[in-house]
């Protein structure tokens, strides 16, 4: 349901350009001619004190929370937009030495380690180099990454994988591979613990064209660079590498803007209450801004970064610790800042009744069941499918045959596959890629079955792989037999 700015002015009896200041407010840049949706406008009409309704509910339209006034789509004048520093997620196989090189970083190029400053875990670090400025998000992994995507959170410009130089492409290696390419953000790889005895960077590149992530001295356009990060060899070089991807990228920010951010994590603190590390991703966040935070509201009582050093104001790309929200958010909720108090509040009881009503429903989320309608009204033109199999070679022949299911209406595209049961990561990527996963001869593991079904993610196991290869085909048909 959506309405245009002018009648929406028209019916509040309202002049269109207070209208369009208000959604402002909300961070919408909207003109006078353009549709917002219902619940914007029931937003901007409750400002005004009036209950709006919907003339014709035919049914009752069921909003997710998180979709309810998503900022993030709304566009900045191009004439406003800076440089920003890049933000970064170090990935990898377990052991590879995500965690030491994350140290290693934070040691050598701190912002305030020759000032004596003390460091804070906050959740994000900033470093610097040559005068420009790195975020490192701290928790190392795709999980996290993942989860923060599931929730509609695009924290990270650029990934590093780490590789270990003795150990080579592991099956948590390809899966942050995948997992990298599904969120659709440039990869660094980092060949790790080249100071060991049995390091060989050829084979990992080796492995990794195997992976199709080719690298620049094998005519590919990813850059790997090797280093120790019990050493500290080669942080230097990583580092300049980022800054030129990041170049290329052309990340760009408005500052002169009400902040937009994210979570990166949160938790209550006995003495000041909810305490969340807030990326900013967009604009500058100051102190005394009234903000809403998923389902917490508040104003923003205290800011401090990495360092420990309390700040006004914090612009894009900084990672700031801040206190005065109502309730400890989530990971990967959005912030954003807007004009008073009491809209703060409105927007967030207004979402936790949402919740509370359980209304939640993802009726986005794709299944087999409704493949069909979805290729036919156009909406679904592509069926992201994750593969999981006892053995490698069923991986490969399910992923083969699927991908040979591609027709002038959908293009199956298989976006991850691995030996071993389905596991909670599976599902994140599968919710965050919203995609189907496939198990052949391999089952959920319990937290699996328990995340797919909050997530809405559908999950199917077979025995044969004709079985897994009928049902899509007949799903693409519309002829899909009813699950028992
Ligand atoms: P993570 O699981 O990927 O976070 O890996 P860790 O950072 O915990 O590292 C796993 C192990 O590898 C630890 O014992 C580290 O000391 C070791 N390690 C990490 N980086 C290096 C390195 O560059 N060289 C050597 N020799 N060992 C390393």
């Amino acid at each position: 349901e959506k309405i245009i700015v002018k009648d929406l002015a028209e019916k509040l009896d309202k002049n269109p350009n207070e209208i369009i200041g208000k959604l402002v407010q909300l961070g919408i840049m909207a003109a006078i001619n353009q549709e917002i949706d219902f619940e914007t406008a029931e937003l901007i009409a409750e400002e005004y004190g009036i209950e709006v309704s919907l003339k014709e509910s035919e049914e009752e339209k069921v909003e997710d929370p998180e979709e309810l006034l998503d900022f993030e789509i709304e566009e900045d004048d191009p004439k406003d937009l800076e440089f920003r520093s890049p933000v970064i997620s170090v990935m990898g196989h377990v052991d590879h030495g995500k965690t030491t090189l994350l140290d290693a970083i934070r040691k050598t190029k701190h912002v305030d380690t020759e000032a004596g400053g003390i460091t804070q875990h906050i959740g994000a670090s900033e470093i610097a180099i040559n005068d420009q400025k790195i975020v490192f998000l701290d928790t190392p992994g795709h999980e996290a990454f993942t989860s923060m995507r599931a929730r509609g959170a695009k924290a990270t410009d650029i990934a590093i994988l780490v590789v270990a130089a003795d150990d080579g492409v592991m099956p948590q290696t390809i899966e942050a591979i995948n997992h990298a390419r599904a969120a659709e953000i440039p990869m660094i790889v980092a060949i790790n613990k080249i100071d060991k005895p049995g390091a060989n960077a050829d084979r990992v590149k080796q492995e990794l064209t195997e992976h199709n992530v080719v690298i620049e001295d094998w005519g590919g356009d990813v850059i790997a660079v090797e280093v120790s990060a019990i050493e500290g060899s080669g942080i230097d070089q990583l580092l300049e590498t980022i800054l030129l991807v990041a170049e290329m990228e052309e990340l760009k920010a408005n500052p002169n803007r009400k902040a937009l951010g994210i979570v990166v994590e949160a938790n209550l603190d006995k003495g000041r209450g909810a305490v969340a590390t807030v990326l900013v991703k967009n604009g500058t966040l100051n102190i005394g801004d009234n903000v809403v935070v998923g389902l917490a509201s508040g104003k923003v009582r205290a800011m401090i970064n990495d360092s420990g050093k309390r700040l006004k104001k914090a612009g894009p790309a900084t990672a700031v610790e801040i206190t005065g929200l109502s309730e400890v958010p989530k990971a990967g909720d959005k912030l954003i800042v807007v004009d008073d108090e009491k809209m703060a509040r409105n927007i967030a009881a207004k979402r936790q009744s949402k919740v509370k009503l359980d209304k939640v429903k993802s009726d986005k989320r794709v299944s087999l069941e409704d493949l069909y309608d979805r290729m036919k009204e156009g909406e679904l033109k592509e069926l992201n499918i994750i593969v999981k199999a006892d053995v490698q070679g069923s991986v490969e022949a399910v992923k083969q045959s699927l991908s040979k299911l591609t027709n002038e209406e959908v293009v199956i595209k298989p976006i991850h596959g691995g030996v071993g049961a389905i596991t909670e990561t599976d599902v994140m990527l599968a919710s965050a890629s919203n995609a189907i996963i496939i198990g052949f001869n391999v089952r959920p593991t319990s937290s699996a079955t328990a995340i797919a079904k909050k997530e809405e993610v559908d999950l199917r196991t077979y025995r044969i792989i004709y079985q897994a290869i009928e049902d899509i085909e007949n799903a693409m048909e519309g002829m899909l037999d009813p699950e028992f």
